[in-house]
């Protein structure tokens, strides 16, 4: 029998959630072993795994279905995985936590009680996954492990959730392999002295590091919109955490850094959240639009259009949960929500400068400032950035005229970001339009998608 192994080396371009617990105090934190380290669970490897095989998937990662025999007619036949993952080991620096809340379309504000913190894997965390697959030396064979070892190089995985957050994009840098002859006396004394992920690192430490063609580049990504900004106003996002105060104040708040480079940064989960909540706002004040994605209270009862089973445009563009399980195939397990296409990255605010800003809190009837009410708050007050929305491929085209049609309402000062907005923070003005569409774009696209929806 001949054995072949593989190690994958990825790494992590973006942060990510993967297979998060929840904490004692409600935080979803990264499943750890006992020696305190990070641990990736297989199972989230293997379904990215799988669904990167597509046509392949079934006959090099097994299948459960119902069998359409009519002697054996409604059994279950389970036929197991012929790839077997191994292990993964994540070399993780030290976590990063992230805030966020859930944005309210009808009023703009955060919405009480949606305040949750993450745990993620920094961006640059190397994660090796390791693989086997057994052969009897047939030419079939040959062919899987052909085509799994192409399919390799190509492999970019979204690991964990947030992916439309700008979470879990991760690029293969890397591929090492090794067989093992078990009919030859050493290779089969290495196989009865090493076992699991030692056995693979043993056999394969000594070939070459294959680079992946796609080396440094996601393959998540083949369409992009980009738009750059600079501060039009300061600019406040918390970072969920609170600087202890001198005696009488109340503690400083700091703006949000980046993990990597210390700079200041507007997260994703920022963006998708106003472009969402705009959104919806657009589409419900035109009468357009599903009640999955409206999302208001009180809901639309539009659903006309959108079904689980073909979702509309909004829905597969920002990803859904449904409140019950919904059953899309027969032959799979039913599903409780879609993931989304677009994904919003993380914007570094660069050249940045900053300062902080005190304020206190008035009493109305005596019109003086109330006691221990003074707040302190780090803020942005010049700066340039760059949005960047990504997506598998182009979204539909009613989509991407909302999606300018926000851009060009950031730009109006109609949509403000982060905290204060109502103060006089938040606000940012485009300084390069070319990839923007225009208004008369923006409205000539939604005339014929809105009349698609509604
Ligand atoms: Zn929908």
């Amino acid at each position: 029998m001949i054995i072949r192994l593989a190690t994958v080396h990825l790494r992590l371009q973006e942060p990510a959630a993967i297979s998060p617990v929840v904490g004692i105090e409600g935080t979803l934190e990264l499943p750890r072993d006992n020696g305190g380290r990070v641990i990736i669970p297989e199972t989230s490897i293997a379904g990215s795994l799988r669904s990167h095989l597509a046509d392949d998937a079934r006959r090099l990662m097994g299948y459960v279905e119902r069998s359409g025999d009519t002697n054996n007619a409604g059994r279950t036949v389970a036929v197991s995985s012929r790839v077997r993952i191994m292990g993964c080991r994540a070399d993780a620096g030290t976590v990063i936590k992230r805030t966020s809340t859930a944005v309210d379309p009808a009023s703009g504000a955060a919405r009480s009680r949606t305040l949750r913190t993450n745990e993620l894997l920094p961006p640059g965390t190397t994660l090796a996954v390791y693989l086997r697959i057994d052969s009897n030396n047939r030419q079939a064979d040959e062919q899987d492990w052909n085509v799994l070892y192409g399919k390799l190089h190509t492999w970019s995985p979204s690991l964990g959730g947030g992916a439309s957050r700008g979470w879990g994009a991760t690029t293969v840098e890397a591929v090492q392999t090794g067989t093992l002859d078990l009919t030859r006396d050493e290779d089969l004394l290495i196989w009865l002295t090493y076992g699991g992920t030692s056995l693979v690192d043993h056999v394969v430490s000594d070939v070459e590091l294959t680079t992946s063609p796609l080396s440094g580049h996601s393959a998540v990504a083949t369409w992009r919109k980009t738009a750059t900004f600079s501060l039009a106003s300061g600019l406040h996002i918390g970072s969920g955490q609170h600087k202890e105060g001198d005696s009488g104040r109340t503690p400083a708040e700091p703006m949000r850094v980046d993990h990597n480079t210390d700079q200041f940064v507007i997260p994703g989960s920022t963006w998708k959240g106003i472009f969402r909540s705009r959104m919806a706002e657009i589409l419900g004040r035109l009468g357009a639009g599903c009640r999955r994605f409206i999302d208001a209270e009180p809901a639309p009862a539009k659903d006309a259009g959108c079904s689980p089973t073909t979702p509309c445009e909004f829905c597969l563009a920002f990803g859904v949960t449904y409140t019950e399980p919904v059953q899309l195939r027969p032959e799979v397990p039913s599903v409780v929500g879609r993931r989304g296409l677009l994904r919003f990255s993380d914007s570094v605010i660069d050249a940045a400068k900053d300062t902080c800003v005190t304020h206190v809190a008035i009493d109305r009837f005596s019109g003086g400032g109330h006691d221990r009410r003074l707040f302190t708050k780090r803020i942005v007050t010049e700066g340039r950035l760059a949005l960047t929305i990504t997506a598998p491929h182009a979204p539909a085209p009613g989509v991407t005229a909302l999606l300018d049609a926000v851009i060009r309402d950031i730009d109006a000062g109609l949509v403000g970001l982060g905290h204060g907005t109502t103060r006089g923070l938040g606000s940012l003005r485009l300084t390069d339009e070319t990839n923007v569409g225009s208004w008369d774009t923006i409205r000539r696209s939604l005339r014929t998608s809105v009349a698609e929806v509604s």
